[in-house]
């Protein structure tokens, strides 16, 4: 009797399956979510309206309600928009309906662990691009790599996860300009960044944007994310999506989220930026620490003390942060999510006790 793992592809073998440690802490800043809880005003009205839908039928084939909600809320039309359960799903999907062998993906690395997942496990070739030493996009490596490989798909984070980095909107038109690719953006943070790129998508018809309720929107445990492009690109990822892949209550929830979002949510994203600005000044005056400019809700840290140790260190005081050291140029570094003021000094605190 032969191993029935020699039924799987060799290259998802090779692949280490992407984990997160299971541990538990008070102060939990290890997933970039929002510190605060969604708001009451939020969570009450979706309650109302879900006590009031019958649960015996079916939610919408796609969820149309939701999509003309994200399109008012985004500035696209409705027809160029899909929504997901996760931003994560909508990854997959277009991945799905792009790659296979012989098709090309190029990513910038270190970033998000699931583009380089996905597409090998559909069998694509990954043409990985290193960010610079100082942890920014090498944007004339990436003019140059698109122009002259032209991949199939060219997925760009910005803020970059887990380093922070953006590329900047010249630089994503000049991509866009350079190739019949499709560019991927993935906006998961764009509101700590407070900018955009959906306003290319009229000019730009290989654009896609990607964009997630589990950071900025404080929804995370219901699992809602959308993507933007031109209608006849939509409507082809859509394929890959399956029916009813969004259930009544994160339907609900992320369509109070949106109506709700300049008086709710929008002065919760001001204050992590604020904070994250703080953090930065205040990590700076630690002595063996060194932390990365971010535009997102997150910041990495370089530690002249072993990151696995500060790690440790941390979660022995309860404060969980993402061990990062696995990725590539990132052995040095851990990242820490902003929390809330309270939280981020307890952090402080312990970082000047391990490392100061
Ligand atoms: C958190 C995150 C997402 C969000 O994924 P969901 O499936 O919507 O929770 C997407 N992209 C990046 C880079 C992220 O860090």
């Amino acid at each position: 009797m032969g191993n029935s793992a020699d039924k799987i592809k060799p290259e998802v073998r090779a692949l280490r399956a992407y984990t997160l440690s299971p541990d538990r802490a008070r102060v939990k800043i290890n997933q970039n979510e929002n510190p605060w809880d969604a708001p009451a005003r939020i969570k009450a009205e979706t309650l109302r309206r879900l006590e009031a839908r019958r649960w015996s039928r079916y939610p919408d084939f796609t969820a149309a309600s939701l999509h003309a909600r994200l399109a008012e809320f985004s500035g696209w039309q409705t027809k160029g928009i899909v929504a997901g359960n996760g931003s994560n799903e909508l990854i997959q999907a277009l991945l799905m309906v792009t790659v296979g062998p012989g098709k090309r993906v190029l990513i910038c690395e270190p970033t998000f662990a699931l583009y380089r997942q996905i597409t090998t496990v559909l069998g694509g070739e990954v043409i990985s691009l290193p960010l610079t030493l100082e942890l920014s996009y090498d944007t004339d490596a990436l003019q140059r790599t698109v122009r002259d490989l032209q991949p199939d798909v060219t997925i760009v984070c910005s803020p970059n996860n887990p380093t922070g980095c953006v590329l900047d909107g010249r630089d994503i038109r000049a991509l866009l300009e350079s190739t019949n690719g499709l560019l991927v953006i993935d906006e998961a943070y764009h509101e700590f960044a407070e900018h955009s790129v959906v306003t290319l998508l009229p000019d730009h018809e290989n654009l896609i944007v990607l964009r997630t309720f589990s950071k900025a929107m404080a929804l995370a445990a219901l699992r809602v994310g959308y993507l933007l492009a031109v209608p006849g690109l939509a409507t082809e990822v859509s394929k890959a999506v399956l029916p009813y892949n969004l259930n009544a209550v994160s339907q609900t929830a992320a369509e109070v989220a949106v109506e709700m979002y300049e008086d709710e949510l929008r002065p919760l994203v001001r204050k992590i930026i604020t904070e994250r600005e703080r953090l930065y000044r205040e990590l700076s005056t630690i002595k063996s620490l060194t932390p990365v400019p971010s535009l997102a809700n997150f910041i990495i840290v370089k530690s002249a003390i072993d990151p696995k140790q500060v790690f440790a260190e941390l979660l022995k005081r309860n404060i969980l942060i993402r061990d990062v050291s696995g990725h590539p140029m990132l052995s040095d570094y851990f990242r820490l999510s902003v929390g809330t003021p309270e939280e981020n000094d307890l952090l402080l605190s312990a970082l000047r006790e391990i490392c100061g």
